[in-house]
């Protein structure tokens, strides 16, 4: 069995707070060895399981976030620059058939209280992702794009306001492990990774055996509209091919697939985020 596994940072065992999100910041090494503990042991549950191959994707800020020399043994570690990936967390998704997706340390969708660092993708840009009309976060939009592939998502982790938006997108079978329970977008109780690394572990092993029970978060249409924070953000989006411009602030993703869209969205992302150089500014 071919295992996808993308990994996020806001949601993983005892992180609360951005200075260990970023690269700049003073306890980013400390995340980054959480983060990695949270991936190993959803990766261990999944070869228990049975899996043969399992394919983590890196898929937060710098996406070279995990630390490879510690990695599992068995896992194959996709990690590098947003910039140098067309589809970022959900990257080569496509590259083999994958049997089941697992997200790790994942968050809620912009604008949910009681979260830890909620937003959708780009959180300095995009207040608002919808597909068919419906707000989406990461969770939903990933395992919809992966439905499309024929990938179900079978386990998510995250605080405990993220596994209610897994729940509500994905079904009430799938498994999901609540390592902390937010209160407020900063500050959450936390358990610490001696009691949710082994609980990770037996819910990957038990949501890979329960394979065959899976649903897939499939959708007859895949409308994918954004609302940017700012016009200028939606100007230098509206300029990517395939988008169409809805309003002073709204964009319309086209395209075939949504594969294909969710790497138009990514395009038109990197072109809200990206100021001119000063020459054109
Ligand atoms: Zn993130």
């Amino acid at each position: 069995m071919n295992v996808f596994v993308s990994v996020d940072m806001e949601g993983i065992t005892g992180i609360v707070h951005r200075d260990m999100l970023g690269s700049d910041q003073r306890e980013y090494d400390r995340g980054r060895r959480l983060m990695t503990a949270d991936a190993n042991a959803a990766i261990e549950g999944l070869v228990q399981a049975g899996a043969d191959y399992v394919l983590v994707v890196d898929g937060h800020g710098p996406m070279r976030n995990l630390l490879f020399e510690d990695m599992h043994p068995k896992s194959h570690l996709l990690t590098g620059s947003g910039n140098a990936k067309d589809h970022c967390q959900i990257e080569a998704a496509d590259s083999r058939k994958f049997d089941a997706a697992v997200l790790v340390g994942y968050h809620a969708m912009a604008k949910t209280p009681r979260a830890i660092a909620p937003h959708t993708i780009a959180g300095a840009a995009v207040a608002e992702l919808r597909i068919n009309g419906k707000p989406h976060g990461e969770t939903g939009l990933n395992a919809a794009v992966l439905g499309s592939l024929g990938i179900p998502v079978i386990m998510v982790t995250g605080d405990t306001t993220t596994m209610a938006e897994a729940k509500a997108f994905l079904g009430e079978q799938i498994e999901t492990v609540a390592v902390k329970e937010a209160v407020g977008t900063s500050a959450a109780i936390c358990r610490p990774p001696s009691a949710t690394l082994p609980e990770i572990t037996a819910a990957a092993k038990r949501a890979l055996e329960n394979l065959d029970t899976a649903k897939f978060y499939q959708l007859p249409e895949f409308q994918l509209q954004v609302d940017f924070f700012t016009v200028p953000q939606c100007d230098r989006a509206s300029r990517i091919a395939g988008i169409e411009r809805l309003g002073p602030t709204g964009i319309e993703v086209g395209g075939d697939s949504p594969w294909n869209k969710y790497q138009t969205l990514w395009a038109a992302l990197r072109a809200a985020l990206t100021e001119p150089a000063s020459w054109l500014a």
